[in-house]
């Protein structure tokens, strides 16, 4: 297992990284609320976290990685009852569409989507046992409030103090709770919601509590890396501490808190038509999934980045194929040849560089994933390629497959110049799975207007499904 270092937020420092139980690694992530497709800001959060998974595993941890889904809050109720549709569903809507757009991105990483609503039982079990050590008390309608005051951590790990986190004179104060930084860990129903049965009579979680019950079930009480946009730091994830802390007694609840920097919108014209332009589905569509891949990994995850809608990919565009384009030539040349052609040998220690190479850019991305730095090595290279005086074509195979290691690594570990991006098939399987059925759902109800939605959803990503006596068959379209 490689050392490597990694800034956590609780602690303000880069720390070297000593999982609980090493190899073993427990990384959970906190998800999207699918009351809308995934924009072009969630993807530089889900991709920076599918880099770091690619670098663990390559680097021999063994690691679990849990992205939860809440598909069940405010917003989505409320977006779902303005289109009509049942809260649950529209969710499952927009989560297939975000598993295409991860897949088509390359982020194939996660281990397990649990979503909120699934985990019932266990967040009910967790309210009971706030409840009953103190830490939280039933409202006159049927909530259950979480009491912030009990817990003498609350506001450690975003480094504020909570009398200062109370809401002002400005702010309305909930007659329901105790004090005003309390907040909900169960919701009494309300006529036309979904709603389940609890203690406390019928209602549905609150936000922070499904990770928690989520986080204990499935990673215990303590786990190594907890992840997510630095949006989440407060209050979500200071509720997350305080809820998990005080119903396990156990902490730290994290060993390792990362969080990504914000994408910023750069210009105005950006931000009156934002829902429009950002849709991450429809910059894959114009830009394709190496270059919007590329603008992520060529930045520093921690630092806020711009992004303009026209200028940044147009730019990313350009600077991968420049990139990448030594690669095309190694391709090439590898695919008309084949691996085994005798040439050639490199010229005086050139292959030597590019193991060397490989060994530095795993150094650098092992400092608190260094993305950016990588890819400064990796066009040092390109460059290095471009001026060769030797012509490659006189290469070995063996010798060509050399040159293209740090390449390789690349693909590998940044997810760059993945050859066919989005058609990794067991990761097709499994999200046409999940769509197929949503749709024999749709069209078992009657709703065929959901099921249309959903075969032009997967049309748009290359999938075509053909129904048949023996159920629906599905087929990635060619040249996609
Ligand atoms: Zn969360």
């Amino acid at each position: 297992m490689r050392r490597l270092t990694v800034y956590d937020s609780r602690t303000r420092e880069t720390r070297l990284f000593a999982p609980l139980h090493p190899p073993r690694v427990g990384l959970y992530v906190c998800g999207l609320t699918p009351y809308a497709p995934a924009h072009i800001g969630h993807a530089r959060t889900f991709v920076f976290f599918d880099v770091v998974a690619r670098a663990l595993r390559r680097w021999g941890y063994r690691l679990f990685y849990v992205q939860n889904v809440t598909n069940l809050d405010d917003k989505v109720i409320a977006r779902a009852a303005q289109d009509g549709v049942d809260p649950l569903t529209l969710a499952e809507r927009n989560f297939v569409a975000y598993r295409l757009d991860m897949e088509r991105l390359g982020v194939r990483s996660v281990n397990y989507y649990p979503f909120a609503t699934d985990y019932l039982a266990e967040i009910v079990a967790q309210a009971r046992t706030l409840v009953d050590a103190g830490y939280a008390y039933r409202a006159d309608d049927g909530s259950v409030y979480y009491a912030v005051g009990k817990f003498p951590g609350y506001g450690r790990l975003s480094g504020q103090n909570p009398q200062a986190l109370r809401p002002g004179a400005h702010v309305e104060v909930d007659p329901l709770k105790r004090a005003p930084e309390d907040f909900a860990i169960w919701k009494a129903a309300t006529p036309g919601e979904p709603s389940w049965e609890s203690p406390w009579g019928p209602g549905r979680p609150g936000w922070h509590i499904e990770d928690t019950a989520i986080t204990v079930k499935l990673l215990g009480a303590r786990y190594d890396l907890h992840g997510g946009g630095i949006d989440l730091i407060f209050p979500h994830h200071e509720a997350e501490v305080a809820l998990s802390e005080s119903a396990t007694g156990e902490s730290p609840m994290v060993g390792y808190w990362l969080h990504g920097g914000m994408l910023r919108f750069a210009g105005e014209k950006m931000s009156k038509s934002l829902g429009n332009i950002v849709a991450l589905s429809e910059v894959i569509d114009r830009w394709g999934a190496g270059p919007v891949r590329f603008f992520f990994v060529n930045a520093q995850y921690r630092s806020p980045l711009e992004f303009d809608a026209e200028r940044s990919l147009a730019e990313a565009t350009e600077a991968y194929r420049r990139l990448g384009q030594p690669l095309a030539r190694l391709d090439e040349l590898l695919a008309s040849r084949g691996p085994d052609a005798p040439g050639a040998e490199p010229p005086q220690g050139l292959a030597d560089e590019a193991s060397a190479l490989v060994e530095r850019l795993d150094a650098t991305l092992a400092q608190d994933f260094d993305t950016r730095g990588a890819v400064a090595l990796l066009f040092g290279w390109s460059r290095r390629l471009s001026e060769l005086r030797a012509p490659l074509e006189e290469l070995s195979g063996s010798a060509i497959a050399r040159l293209r290691a740090p390449f390789d690594w690349a693909r590998e570990t940044l997810g760059l110049f993945e050859a066919t991006a989005g058609t990794s098939s067991e990761g097709w399987s499994e999200i046409v799975g999940v769509a197929i059925a949503a749709r024999a759902r749709a069209r078992a109800r009657g709703d065929f207007a959901e099921a249309d939605r959903v075969r032009e959803e997967l049309a748009r990503a290359g999938v075509e499904l053909e129904d048949g006596a023996d159920g629906t068959r599905w087929r990635l379209r060619q040249g996609g």
